[in-house]
């Protein structure tokens, strides 16, 4: 069976081909097309970018376009519980966009007229691997992604679990500090707020040129450990900041203890609502911090009540960016 997945983001939309064999394996990737959306991020102009991409996929391959069996699109934002508009899409620019239709539309003047499922993008991925990734075998999912923000996805009764209004598993704005830190939605006390990648960053920056975090001056990259810690205007990662924990630095072991606490916090209070069998974790931040990821891991089964927590897995995904695009296809398929 031949497939289309798309990945919309703010800067690139990116598109495979493949031909999924075994139900329960990786499909098989024939070819991959990136473009960026940075500059034409209009809903008709991004759709013809995606017709675009179908058309190039299928031509590297040689095959027809009628030969799609489905086309699944994972875009960061909210989806209506129809999933044909996009109800928000900060990173896009986009409010209550029809865009089932405006794709549908685009795709079929370039001979494409597959069935067409829009899902937001971390729903994509934990359906990915869910269907054929390391939440195989799993009927109750529970799935936290650490990115730039903090994102989630549900699996119950083995399927995806979009709650009432299809927004279920913004486990990122779930509080764990009263009246704590602002947070990009709006509000205060997100754990989002605290363990974000783009609070991190704005975080170990800040601190490193008040002054208050030098002894992460030997794990910083080796150009900018000569620079006065009041002009560095390089951005401290978090994996600086990881490397440094590991050693046991002072400020960084206390930092990563911290915001460890309050994801783990934050998980866990999701787990005691769904008992899910397992907590997948994953997204960029977890994957390039293996400290942090490791004091998380060890702290969620302290917060969960023990006769639950015994029988909860954790684990990371294993299908990396791919998720998406492999769960936004089987997702269309039906
Ligand atoms: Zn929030």
């Amino acid at each position: 069976m031949l497939c289309i997945g798309f990945d919309v983001g703010g800067t690139n939309a990116r598109g495979c081909l493949m031909e999924f064999t075994d139900a329960t394996a990786p499909p098989r990737q024939l070819a991959e097309v990136k473009e960026r959306i940075r500059d034409t991020r209009a809903p008709s102009q991004v759709a013809a970018v995606m017709a675009d991409i179908a058309t190039r996929l299928v031509e590297q391959e040689g095959v027809d376009p009628a030969q799609i069996e489905s086309a699944g699109v994972g875009i960061a934002g909210q989806l209506d519980k129809t999933g044909n508009t996009v109800v928000g899409a900060p990173n896009l620019g986009w409010t209550n966009v029809p865009f089932k239709s405006v794709l549908v539309e685009s795709l079929a003047g370039a001979g494409f007229t597959p069935p067409v499922r829009i899902v937001n993008d971390l729903a994509a991925n934990v359906w990915g691997e869910f269907c054929v990734g390391a939440a195989r075998g799993h009927q109750d999912v529970l799935a936290v992604y650490v990115g730039t923000g903090v994102g989630g996805g549900v699996i119950a009764a083995g399927k995806l679990y979009g709650g009432h209004g299809g927004k279920a598993g913004e486990i990122g704005h779930s509080k764990v500090v009263p009246h704590g830190a602002p947070c990009g939605c709006g509000q205060r006390g997100c754990v989002e707020a605290y363990v974000g990648g783009r609070r991190l960053e704005e975080r170990l920056t800040q601190d490193y040129r008040a002054g208050r975090s030098l002894g992460l001056r030997p794990y910083l990259p080796v150009e900018l450990r000569d620079v006065d810690h009041m002009h560095m205007d390089a951005i401290i990662r978090p994996d600086v900041a990881d490397a440094a924990a590991a050693a046991g630095e002072l400020y960084a072991d206390g930092l990563w203890s911290y915001v460890a606490d309050l994801l783990a916090m934050a998980i866990a209070n999701g787990a005691m609502v769904l008992n899910p069998g397992l907590i997948l974790l994953g997204g960029g931040v977890l994957r390039n911090t293996k400290e942090l990821s490791r004091r998380v891991v060890e702290r969620i089964p302290s917060y969960i009540l023990r006769a639950a927590a015994d029988d909860i897995e954790i684990r990371f995904g294993e299908l990396g960016d791919d998720a998406g695009v492999y769960g936004a296809a089987l997702l269309a398929r039906g």
